[in-house]
């Protein structure tokens, strides 16, 4: 095969490109206001020019095609994986999670493609037990958080009752970048703590088009709203004397998180989150491999794939592998290798994730998010690379709190449903279990959202000729364990070990109360928390 000549790019153009994108992922509890905020912030960056294309009033949920029917009417790059836009000379990636409904490992995978995460808090709910499951990840990754409180017209919890949640429950400092001017209910606008002033925030009708801003000084934000300033003032003195300033290097090591106020829903702090990114996020940098070297971003082309999406349809074409780009320039049409196989993967057809008509980026630069179709031989996790070969630590695995046994429907196919289970399992798609007792033709599968279910189902029908039946299992919790201990925990009560297709001996447990009464017995049994243990 011969190779596309590559366009020429100097390593300062590559630099440049890399230092100049922002990528991030929203974590949050499903309706916090993830679909309103990222409609808000293309608002606010004039990627779109009302509000109510995605996000209706009614309180529509956004779907993949009206992103795509956006994406040919606004021209703004946008995949079922990451939407980018230009905001102040930097390019944007915010690469989704997938909410409440489709929550999956693939939620979790997300946090390794992304260089910082914006954690939504809704401000009457505080911290809710998603975002801490993914805040949990985030930990784990050492990513830089940025908090923003939202629903701040309506009423809520203090400002400063969150701020205490926060560093008690996350343990990373908070520092406030804003404060909230009027208590929760009654948003008037924030006090700027970095360059100190009121910003005046005002509605627009239906909160469709970016709210009206205005920055007055200190005085006159106290002679406009009495008390109301002169308390956000004097709580912003008591944050400062306290130590919850601002401080870049903190933040980049994950030690305190910036925080903003805003109410999405009326575009109120939408931009000031927008230039917190800008100013204060990390761009993308040079990334560790297996053995530890960092591959700087202006090198050869590399990239990673961190999530694969199959069988959404029955066309051959419709394996999907997303790769976050870590380091040189991509261009459609480059034949890279699979670092796993040593095998060329042609990229011919990155585009289409992109859209019909509008001028796809044919290039794609450190950071970014690149969607590879008919990739039906890659799979999570996998690293590619143009000439200089590397190889990206694999993704971590997560505790999955779902299980079912699995058997065909039909055992005249059980070689279908070997080639099936083996096939999703590689691809990441559910996480493949099995013991002696349970024999092979009857995996247990375990699942971090039960909707990886329904894929297993779909994919295993349609993809394999497959049938299968599932049989809910009572287990809520899995712990790592070893041999020494297996043989005892089998024997107990409402616990079963399995052995995972990684070689991890997981232990079940039918619920988390099982699993302490048997920790607290059994003192000297290992039982070690999987990824994230919150
Ligand atoms: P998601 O599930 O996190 O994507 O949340 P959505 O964006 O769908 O929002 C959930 C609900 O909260 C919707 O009814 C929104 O209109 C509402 N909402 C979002 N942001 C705000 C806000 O700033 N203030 C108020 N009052 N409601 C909001």
């Amino acid at each position: 095969m011969t190779r596309p000549t590559t366009p020429t790019v100097s390593n300062v153009d590559i630099f440049t490109q890399a230092y100049k994108r922002r990528t991030f992922a929203v974590i949050s509890h499903p309706d916090a206001g993830k679909s309103t905020l990222t409609e808000a912030l293309l608002l606010h960056a004039h990627a779109i020019d009302r509000a109510g294309a995605v996000h209706g009033k009614a309180g529509r949920r956004g779907t993949v095609s009206d992103w795509m029917a956006m994406e040919q009417a606004r021209g703004i790059s946008v995949t079922s994986a990451a939407i980018q836009f230009e905001y102040r000379d930097t390019m944007i990636n915010l690469v989704d999670t997938p909410g409440h409904a489709d929550f999956s490992e693939d939620t979790f995978r997300v946090l390794s493609a992304v260089d910082a995460a914006v954690m939504l808090v809704d401000a009457s709910k505080g911290l809710e037990p998603q975002t801490m499951k993914l805040f949990e990840v985030c930990r784990q990754h050492g990513l830089p958080v940025i908090t923003v409180i939202n629903k701040w017209d309506r009423p809520g919890k203090s400002a400063l009752d969150l701020m205490d949640e926060i560093q008690d429950r996350t343990g990373l400092v908070p520092t406030p970048l804003t404060w909230p001017v009027g208590f929760a209910g009654e948003f008037h606008g924030v006090l700027d703590r970095q360059s100190p002033g009121f910003v005046r925030f005002t509605r627009t009708p239906g909160g469709a088009t970016a709210a009206i801003e205005a920055r007055t000084t200190a005085t006159a934000a106290t002679a406009e709203l009495g008390q109301d300033w002169t308390n956000a003032a004097e709580e912003s003195a008591l944050l400062h004397a306290e130590g919850h300033d601002h401080d870049e290097a903190l933040f980049l090591r994950a030690t305190t998180t910036p925080v903003l106020f805003c109410a999405a829903v009326l575009n109120f702090g939408v931009h000031q989150l927008l230039d917190a990114l800008v100013e204060f996020a990390p761009p993308a940098l040079a990334r560790a491999d297996i053995t530890g070297r960092q591959r700087p971003v202006n090198g050869d082309f590399s990239g990673f794939v961190f999530k694969v999406q199959s069988g959404m349809n029955a066309s051959h074409r419709d394996h999907v592998a997303f790769v976050r780009v870590c380091s040189g320039m991509f261009h459609r049409g480059m034949v890279l290798t699979q670092a796993s196989t040593g095998r060329p993967f042609a990229t011919k057809y990155a585009q289409q994730m992109f859209g019909r008509e509008r001028t796809m980026a044919e290039q794609a630069w450190p950071g970014d998010i690149v969607g590879l179709i008919n990739a039906a031989s890659l799979r999570v996790g996998d690293s590619l690379y143009d000439s200089e070969p590397v190889e990206y630590p694999p993704l971590p695995v997560f505790a999955p709190e779902y299980f079912r046994a699995l058997s065909p429907a039909d055992t005249s196919k059980h070689k279908q449903f070997r080639r099936g289970i083996d096939q999703l399992d590689h691809e990441g798609v559910i996480q493949v279990m099995r013991s002696d007792l349970r024999g092979d033709q009857a995996p247990v599968l375990g699942a971090v959202g039960p909707m990886q279910f329904d894929v297993v189902e779909e994919r295993m029908t349609h993809d394999f000729g497959a049938g299968i039946r599932m049989e809910t299992l009572p287990y809520q919790i899995a712990r790592r364990t070893d041999r020494a201990s297996a043989g005892r925990l089998d024997s107990l009560r409402q616990v079963e070990v399995l052995t995972r297709s990684d070689d991890t001996l997981l232990a079940l447990f039918s619920t988390p109360w099982r699993f302490q009464a048997v920790a607290r017995e059994f003192p000297d049994i290992v039982l070690e928390n999987l990824s994230p243990s919150v």
